[in-house]
């Protein structure tokens, strides 16, 4: 799955959501989510994000591994 990171705190632009085929991703007052059991890994959100927030799990930088976990714990 992709995971939004914390450049998305307090930005929350919104254009991965719009692209995003099968509505995986939603937020709070705080930043945007992505549903790792319903991302279909197609990548479209990550060019279109304008401050770089979004990575594919496995390239997600070590500073921001906590993410993963933060992403999905938001759609449990
Ligand atoms: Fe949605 Fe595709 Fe991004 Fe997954 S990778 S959150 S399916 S736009």
């Amino acid at each position: 799955a992709y995971v939004i990171t914390s450049a998305c705190r307090d930005e929350k632009a919104a254009e991965c959501v719009e692209v995003c085929p099968v509505d995986a991703i939603h937020g709070d007052d705080v930043q945007y989510y992505i549903d790792p059991n319903t991302c279909i890994d197609c990548g479209a959100c990550e060019p279109v994000c304008p401050v770089e927030a979004i990575y594919q799990e496995d390239m997600v930088p070590e500073e921001e591994q906590e993410y993963i976990e933060i992403n999905a714990n938001f759609f449990k």
